[in-house]
């Protein structure tokens, strides 16, 4: 029996719920991508402890997902176990100013919510379409916000169990977080927030109305696909070097934002790779400057190095 052929007998020994054999294009933004052989489904805390320790036990390769808006999954699949939070994982709910989510929760929801009962600090996350525990683990930011202004504790699982901890804001930077798999699967996030000062509502929809304005939301993306090079913008770099609009199959640079590559229809991973791969090249050529993708590439061993 294999390894994954042993995780799926503890899961269906235990009730873990899980599917075999899920299409990428239904893991991630993009669309794109082979089938992952296990997605599990933990809706508590004592699911996702018990399916980490036994994953671990048995030698089984897994990779904890979110709403898979960074990712790219190849088109060959993934031969391992994808674990994707549910069930009390999508929760939020406010303690006074701190605002308490599960980390499979909505961040954009958490965010909303947050500023409906009169707080303020995550105003500019209401259009980010991933997951609470994406949003930690990337440290995701827009618009001069970004996660390490305002998480204060996460509860998560690492080599020794369950922890909690307080966050030290020194392990979080551009898109880069030490509470990330595969040190810590997380399961919990608290943020500490502000009271209103009267501007948060108008704040948010007007950071949405410029993404709805300015980003090529109605194709499947992963957001920006570069980070933003120092003393640079990506999107400026691609369009400059004469890229936008160009296409790899149906991948193509967004005519809309250059730093946004969108599936078009029909793309394939391995579209969309190459077309990382000649926007870096030409980039390169022109400018200099060598852009890191920001958007996570798996591997066919299920990891993102
Ligand atoms: C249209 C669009 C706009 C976007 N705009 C922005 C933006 O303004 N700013 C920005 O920063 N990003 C943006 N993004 C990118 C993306 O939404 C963020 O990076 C988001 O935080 C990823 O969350 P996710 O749940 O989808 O994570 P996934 O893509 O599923 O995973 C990303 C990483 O997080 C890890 N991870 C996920 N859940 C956990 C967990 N519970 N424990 C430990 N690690 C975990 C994964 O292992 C993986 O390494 C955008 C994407 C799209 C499609």
């Amino acid at each position: 029996m294999t390894e994954l052929e042993k995780i799926a007998a503890y899961m269906d020994e235990n009730g873990i719920a899980y599917e075999r054999n899920v299409p990428g294009a239904e893991l991630t933004t993009f669309r794109t991508g082979g089938p992952v052989a296990l997605v599990a489904k933990p809706l508590y805390w004592g699911q996702a402890l018990a399916l980490h320790n036994a994953a671990k036990e048995l030698g089984a390769k897994s990779f904890v997902i979110g709403n898979g808006s960074n990712l790219l999954i190849p088109d060959r699949g993934l031969d391992c176990l994808f674990i994707k939070l549910g069930g009390e994982f999508n929760e939020f709910f406010m303690e006074g100013s701190t605002l308490i989510c599960g980390a499979g929760a909505s961040m954009a929801a958490a965010a909303k919510y947050s500023v409906a009962k009169g707080f303020m600090g995550l105003e500019w996350a209401a259009g980010i379409p991933g997951t609470v525990g994406g949003a930690v683990a990337m440290n995701a930011g827009a618009y001069g916000g970004e996660i390490k202004q305002v998480l204060k504790e996460v509860v998560a699982i690492n080599e020794c169990g369950l922890v909690h901890c307080k966050v030290d804001p020194g392990l979080l930077s551009y898109r880069k977080s030490a509470y990330s798999y595969p040190d810590m699967t997380l399961l919990e996030a608290r943020f500490e927030l502000l009271p209103d000062d009267g501007g948060a509502k108008e704040r948010m929809e007007d950071y949405s109305a410029r993404r709805r304005d300015k980003q090529p939301l109605n194709y499947p993306s992963a957001g920006s696909t570069f980070k933003r090079p120092e003393g640079f913008f990506a999107g400026k770099l691609i369009e400059d070097a004469g890229l936008k609009g160009f296409c790899v199959g149906g991948a193509c640079v967004s005519e809309k934002h250059a730093g946004f590559i969108i599936n078009r229809g029909g793309a394939t991973s391995s579209d969309i790779l190459a077309l990382i791969d000649h926007v870096r090249r030409t980039v390169f050529e022109k400018y200099g400057v060598m852009l890191e993708p920001e958007v996570k590439i798996l591997k066919e061993s299920g990891t993102d190095d």
